[in-house]
């Protein structure tokens, strides 16, 4: 019985504080880690929040409410998944960054309903599977020409967050980062260099299977979750 107990306590802190401490080592200086707890249990990001951790991300708004009613107030939560209207506005008190904002539609949707500006990144699609969610670059390009998006008076546009194509191909992965960080410095540099209201400095990109693809293409911010918790 003791061994049992001792074994569920100890274990899980140690496998996830080592695993931290490994990506930890591999980050260059200014990329934040977002940990990716989203299916993971409250006492696995206690671990990890144990570590020094204090960004995390969640894709289901139950799930986010649960968890962040239970943990420490200075958390920054991030949500990560799609985002839908009807959701925005239990989302929006309780996260620091959303990075999932995927059409005109929504932004105008969060934008009216927060109270105070709230800091967001505009997602691109640069994958080859159909099924991710986002901007395409050229119907990105287009919507800040028409100053369409940049207009809002309650978002902070803060970046762009992206996905890779779920595949082994080392190259086609270096491509589409590739893509999406010229796209980042291209709109960063027509865009926003003198904006009051947009700082536009975030390039959310990489997970646990290719984040150090991530890193080599300009990443500013890595979203892991199973090299972390399992
Ligand atoms: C789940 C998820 C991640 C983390 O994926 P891992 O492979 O577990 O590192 C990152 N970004 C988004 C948008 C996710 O949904």
């Amino acid at each position: 019985m003791f061994f049992r107990s001792y074994t569920k306590t100890t274990m899980p802190n140690t496998r996830i504080r080592q695993n931290i401490q490994a990506i930890r080592s591999t980050l260059p200086e200014g990329v934040t880690l977002l940990c990716v707890s989203k299916y993971h249990t409250v006492e696995d990001i206690r671990c990890a929040y144990e570590a020094g951790e204090r960004d995390f991300g969640e894709s289901r708004l139950q799930e986010l409410q649960a968890k962040a009613a239970v943990l420490p107030e200075d958390i920054r939560w991030h949500f990560i998944g799609h985002l839908q209207t009807n959701k925005i506005k239990q989302v929006l008190p309780l996260v620091s960054l959303i990075h999932s904002i995927d059409s005109l539609r929504l932004a105008q949707a969060v934008s009216r309903t927060a109270t105070v500006p709230v800091s967001v990144l505009l997602e691109v699609h640069v994958a080859q599977e159909d099924s991710k969610f986002g901007f395409s670059p050229a119907e990105l390009q287009s919507l800040l020409k028409e100053n369409a998006l940049q207009e809002f008076p309650n978002l902070r546009l803060a970046g762009l967050m992206g996905m890779a194509s779920l595949t082994d191909d080392a190259e086609q992965i270096q491509a589409e980062f590739g893509c999406l960080k010229r796209l980042f410095d291209e709109l960063k540099s027509t865009y926003f260099e003198a904006s009051a209201q947009h700082p536009f400095d975030i390039l959310s990109m990489g997970m646990s299977h290719d984040y150090r693809l991530a890193l080599q293409n300009g990443s500013t911010l890595v979203r892991i979750g199973s090299a972390i918790f399992s």
